[in-house]
């Protein structure tokens, strides 16, 4: 049985000292244990709806994405189904499911694998014949439905601002998509600037994909890219390095997304406006079979 109940409490403000800085981090991993942060933000509009206007969800993207485990317990809380796209997988991870993935069959997510050539013109035509039971989630939530959720996140931070008797001060999340960057940069006053770094592509995709989103008008985050491009979630040597010194320092972040952020921030801590908050977008779950690639590449002893 599946624990059908969500409260969305406000995540807490911790302070955080990394390498002799001083920092705060938004707990946004600790909202609800079976949710990625920032997706339980991104999905929220979702969770609103009633459980009787949908039958299915219907998604796409990595085999161990974190927005699909997400989508995969808000559709067994919902009691709709789940349908997600993958390009065809290894063998070896068809046969034994490990980490995000393992978790999201148990929850009964249909995983259905395309080929690689034709992956994004069958999600198109997929997209298209959406029908009016069935909801379309787009690769990492990247969508409009997110814009609602990370609105109450940057009312928090407000709080959080007003509570601190601050002004000015600088708020860092790394990107995927750009979904939450793009959001909380829309929905906070120009008195907070928005950091982020491309965890997937370049400045340049990043760009395209707030081109998608964005509002003629509305600020952007400011994109941080003193690290220069690297293959999302390929392992990287000073990746491990900083996530293993970040858990040392009392908080695990995962290992994609949060370690080339900090070491942007660590680059440019001097630039920013104080203090400095993080927000911990989740992702821990990820981290087992994450740890799995760094042992297979030879960067990790077992
Ligand atoms: C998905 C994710 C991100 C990226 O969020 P976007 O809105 O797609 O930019 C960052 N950190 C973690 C841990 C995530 O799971």
């Amino acid at each position: 049985m599946i624990e059908t109940d969500l409260t969305f409490k406000k995540s807490e403000v911790e302070p955080f000292r990394w390498r002799g800085r001083d920092f705060f981090v938004k707990r946004d991993d600790l909202i609800d244990p079976r949710f990625s942060g920032n997706k339980l933000r991104k999905l929220y509009s979702l969770f609103k709806l009633k459980n009787d206007d949908f039958c299915r969800v219907v998604s796409y993207g990595g085999a161990q994405s974190n927005a699909m485990l997400s989508i995969a317990y808000l559709a067994a809380m919902k009691g709709w189904e789940f349908v997600y796209y993958v390009k065809k997988m290894p063998k070896w991870l068809e046969n034994s499911p490990t980490g995000n993935l393992k978790r999201a069959l148990e929850l009964k997510m249909e995983l259905r694998q395309l080929p690689h050539e034709s992956f994004y013109e069958n999600i198109e035509s997929i997209k298209e014949s959406i029908s009016n039971d069935e909801i379309f989630v787009p690769q990492g939530g990247a969508a409009s439905i997110a814009s609602e959720g990370v609105k109450v996140l940057a009312e928090e931070i407000l709080e959080w601002k007003e509570s601190r008797g601050v002004d000015s001060f600088t708020v860092a999340t790394p990107s995927g998509t750009g979904t939450t960057a793009l959001y909380l940069a829309k929905y906070l006053p120009k008195s907070v600037d928005v950091v982020t770094t491309p965890v997937v592509g370049d400045a340049q995709i990043l760009h395209a994909q707030w081109a998608k989103l964005h509002k003629e008008g509305d600020p952007l985050p400011k994109i941080l890219d003193g690290f220069g491009k690297h293959p999302f979630a390929k392992p990287h040597p000073a990746f491990l390095e900083t996530w293993i010194s970040l858990k040392n320092s009392g908080i695990e972040f995962d290992l994609i997304y949060a370690p080339r952020m900090w070491i942007e921030l660590e680059l440019a801590y001097e630039s920013f406006r104080k203090p400095l908050l993080y927000i911990h977008s989740g992702g821990v779950s990820g981290n087992e079979s994450q740890l799995d690639h760094y042992i297979f590449k030879g960067l990790l002893k077992t």
